[in-house]
């Protein structure tokens, strides 16, 4: 099966119960069985049926079992955010006086999350770039998990994933993926290596921007030592879904992090056009990328473009293709917010993966929290307008970012 097809058609067949096309919206929060005796078996994960939507409910387990097909996991997690799915995939696997190892460039609200993880004796040991040699320095004895996205954002730097997840299995230790702004569409994240992949499903999985959400996949291929690994003893049992089951069976359901029904079914519903939309957004990044390259007193960054340093790894791991997001930088914070005033299509918003142009001014807003060592590691600048390009025409995004740039010089 191709992308496309995989998408409409991998592990999926609408509801069985009722032939519906698309799995309804089951909004019930518990489920009857017929005996004592059934509800003790679902209970007990000794038979398959639902009891009450924070741990399993109908509408969610079918995206889930969709996202794992198309990642080529064995299973997946969903989680009420982004969010959620970074910190259960962590938080799945430590405790006090572990440490991670992340990018730099990594998501604002990670970032503040392994701040806040320090409280509870999580410590993170940050590199501006993850790759092999940056990776091998910093892993001590204390090294539970290598966390990085593929395609940084706002600084759209690209891992070399075989590398990266080569070096963290010689030394025993699992690479988790936020795959995010590459996609499934970019690229199968356990094909080269990676133990643990998460989304936020808000963005180009949802594709319309119209709910928060989160996945956990899990490649099934990482060995947790349970003399290492804190709980993995109970789980062991499980094999390779020792990962997946004590998510499950313990902080996932314990912290209530689950998806509502509703956000499952608006995400399954997106999720059917992500290829399309994938498509015909890199296709309109590249366009506008091309096109503001050639403005005099403008730096585009795109990875995708051919002088950009991470343009072979991008042909490598992503087929040349580069995402959706770009960035501009005008010079100034004043010629920034000039510019993005001036745009007639484009939104001012804080989000990426909508079907229209978002427009954001980075350092003012998702990295107001930052110091300033923090946004120069993030690739964040004074003047850096972050673009989550749209599925509008790309003639008129051209047309709309001329006039507006013309207006500032
Ligand atoms: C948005 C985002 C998140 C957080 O997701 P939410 O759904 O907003 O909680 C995490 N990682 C990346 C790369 C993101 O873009």
């Amino acid at each position: 099966m191709k992308f496309n097809t995989a998408l409409l058609h991998k592990d999926y067949d609408g509801d069985p119960a009722t032939g519906s096309t698309i799995v309804p919206i089951y909004q019930s929060s518990a489920f009857a069985q017929e005996s004592a005796e059934k509800l003790e078996a679902v209970f007990n994960n000794k038979a398959p049926g639902y009891a009450y939507t924070r741990i399993s409910n109908p509408t969610v387990s079918a995206f889930e079992k969709r996202i794992a097909a198309l990642e080529k996991g064995i299973g997946a997690v969903a989680c009420s955010s982004g969010m959620a799915a970074v910190t259960m995939s962590l938080l799945n696997i430590l405790q006090s006086g572990d440490e991670i190892i992340a990018g730099a460039g990594l998501f604002g609200g990670t970032i503040d999350l392994f701040g806040d993880l320090e409280a509870f004796g999580i410590t993170t040991r940050f590199t501006d770039e993850v790759t092999a040699e940056s990776v091998k320095n910093l892993i001590t004895d204390k090294t539970k998990a290598v966390f990085t996205e593929l395609i940084g954002n706002p600084k759209l730097n690209v891992v070399d994933l075989q590398a990266v997840s080569d070096v963290c299995h010689s030394h025993g230790i699992p690479l988790i993926i936020d795959s995010t702004t590459a996609t499934p569409y970019l690229i199968h994240p356990f094909d080269y290596g990676a133990d643990i992949v998460v989304h936020s499903s808000s963005k180009y999985m949802n594709g319309g921007g119209n709910s928060i959400s989160g996945i956990i996949i899990d490649s099934g291929k990482f060995k947790w030592d349970k003399n290492r690994y804190h709980g993995f003893d109970e789980y062991a049992k499980f094999g390779k879904f020792a990962y997946l089951a004590k998510l499950r069976n313990g902080i996932w359901r314990n912290t209530g992090a689950c998806l509502a029904p509703m956000n499952a079914y608006l995400n399954s519903v997106g999720l059917e056009t992500l290829g399309l939309r994938m498509e015909r957004l890199c296709s309109n990044a590249l366009k506008l990328a091309e096109f503001l390259k050639t403005v005099p007193g403008m730096e585009v960054n795109y990875p995708a473009l051919a002088d950009n340093p991470y343009y072979e790894l991008v042909k490598k791991q992503f087929d040349g293709k580069g995402g959706a997001i770009l960035t501009l930088r005008p010079g100034s914070k004043e010629k920034a917010f000039k510019l993005i005033n001036n745009l007639k299509y484009a939104a001012i918003a804080t989000n990426i993966g909508d079907v229209r142009t978002l427009v954001i001014h980075a350092a003012s807003t998702i990295y107001t929290h930052s110091t300033d060592a923090q946004k120069l590691s993030a690739g964040v600048y004074d003047d850096t307008i972050r673009i989550s390009i749209g599925i509008e025409d790309a003639e008129d995004l051209i047309e709309d970012f001329k006039q507006a740039i013309e207006k500032i010089q």
